[in-house]
């Protein structure tokens, strides 16, 4: 049976308190396609904002530190994202594994310490041009997979896997369909050898330039469960084709 699909929109560093407005207009729009999950991950600064002003509505971070609590300056905890609201976070992008040089171990970690607090993940993986281009992209992107991934899924937090090749952020690039289903095939079969059974239940969602024109290919794809959207989230008139998009994909 095709899993719920799940579209999160990862607002990086844009958004500011005059943008909640955006936020209650996906929210309220998000309501007629009660079939696919829905969430906005934002801002650290703007949970807490964004969560009271859309109630019931799953709002979510975009990191978080390994660590309870401690000499970590500037660093926010999973507890603390909870704390103001959030129900799910982002970790490891590659925008942080990149410039913030997180490593496997780390972003390991941090879902760990996500979900030992209830707090969804969806955990990001996926190649750069260069290694797609020397035909290394499903390997590579299987031991970065496998090295990420946390070791148990126990607990009632929601975790997801994000395929989000390199190249294809924000570049308006987009793999094709077999592309994009090979890499979907492979991290199904790698789930499920971690995770048995279980690893059959993960969404694992695609992302990397999506788009309304693009995103019902991109849903017809198997193992596809959904979208990780970046540029596109931002605003409804843009977000909602993609959600109604997951919706007519089933
Ligand atoms: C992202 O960075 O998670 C992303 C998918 O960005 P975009 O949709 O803008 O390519």
């Amino acid at each position: 049976m095709a899993l719920k699909k799940l579209v999160a929109g990862n607002w990086k560093m844009h958004g500011l308190s005059s943008d909640i407005g955006e936020i209650q207009a996906i929210a309220e729009a998000s309501r007629q396609y009660p079939q696919v999950d829905v969430a906005l991950c934002v801002p650290t600064i703007l949970i807490e904002r964004a969560a009271r002003a859309v109630p019931g509505f799953a709002i979510g971070g975009q990191d978080v530190h390994h660590a309870e609590k401690g000499a970590h300056t500037g660093c926010v905890s999973a507890h603390m994202m909870r704390d103001a609201g959030a129900v799910l976070t982002i970790v490891g992008h590659s925008e942080r594994r990149e410039a913030q040089r997180e490593s496997n171990d780390q972003v390991k970690a941090k879902a760990e310490a996500a979900l030992s607090c209830g707090l969804g993940v969806i955990l990001c993986v996926g190649e750069t041009l260069e290694v797609r281009e020397a035909g290394d992209a499903v390997a590579s992107v299987e031991a970065q997979l496998d090295a990420s991934l946390p070791r148990t899924l126990a607990g009632e937090a929601d975790f997801a896997i994000a395929y989000e090749p390199i190249w294809a952020i924000g570049s308006g690039k987009v793999p094709t369909a077999a592309e994009i289903g090979e890499m979907h095939a492979a991290l199904r079969r790698r789930l499920i050898a971690a995770y048995d059974d279980s690893g059959g239940d993960v969404r694992i969602l695609y992302g990397g330039s999506v788009k309304g024109s693009n995103a019902a290919e991109i849903f017809a794809v198997a193992n596809v469960d959904g979208a990780l959207v970046g540029g596109a989230s931002l605003k409804a008139a843009d977000f909602m084709p993609i959600v109604a998009a997951a919706a007519a994909a089933g």
